[in-house]
């Protein structure tokens, strides 16, 4: 008896794709490269286009309208099947900022996208939630250019394009009085006490009509 004949069908080879994260989905993922890599597409309506960015391609804008996407191979935690499955996990231009830097084969990551409620697109973001998990017998990486290759229906997909985007800059907030206009006394908000004094100063000091030092009679 093989090994094969063993593996319960949960366990059955599963062909390898392309893996996206949709609105309102989570993934978790195992990656299996210390690099991800990347080439330009341009959209054409459903789908993706492979750009060679090599001054061969067709499309008339070529340099305005490129949309980067990087690859890479990793397993992504099946949950009806309760194991890890292999696919090539696209990367858009900005989930690539959340893992530059950090990416690394054996970590766990969790992806999220929101729920497309106003027609806008939401990003796909990325949290590390596992630097390095035990080796233990993790997957070697498998070639993704077959994968690409089928998808865009090129022969030769070139990889090893940045990223154009570049990080976001971060600073501090600057802690201090808010602006003069949002306080045109320059004073604190009354206390309850003080109103009181300034309601009874107001009523003490009012004139009746009738009032004989107002100079009129009765
Ligand atoms: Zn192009």
């Amino acid at each position: 008896m093989s090994e094969s004949d063993l593996r319960p069908d949960r366990g059955a080879r599963v062909s390898v794709r392309i893996t996206r994260v949709g609105h309102g989905q989570t993934l978790y993922i195992l990656s299996l490269s210390d690099h991800y890599q990347g080439l330009f597409t341009h959209w054409k309506d459903p789908h993706s286009v492979y750009c060679p960015d090599d001054g061969t391609c067709y499309w008339r804008k070529c340099q305005e309208e490129q949309i980067w996407k990087g690859y890479t191979p990793v397993l992504f935690w099946n949950t009806s099947t309760a194991n890890w499955l292999p696919t090539v996990l696209e990367i858009s231009e900005k989930l690539e900022l959340d893992l530059r830097g950090k990416w690394k084969r054996g970590q766990e990551w969790v992806l999220t996208r929101a729920q497309e409620l106003d027609r806008k697109k939401k990003p796909v973001r990325g949290r590390l939630a596992v630097v390095q998990r035990p080796s233990e017998n993790l997957p070697e990486e498998f070639d993704i250019l077959p994968v690409l290759s089928a998808v865009f229906r090129v022969a030769h997909v070139k990889l090893g394009k940045q990223n154009p985007l570049p990080m976001p800059q971060t600073m501090l907030p600057f802690e201090s009085a808010a602006p003069k206009a949002l306080r045109p006394d320059d004073q604190a908000p009354a206390s309850p006490e003080v109103l009181q004094k300034l309601r009874e100063t107001l009523v003490g000091g009012f004139k009746l009509p009738n009032d004989p030092k107002n100079g009129r009679k009765p």
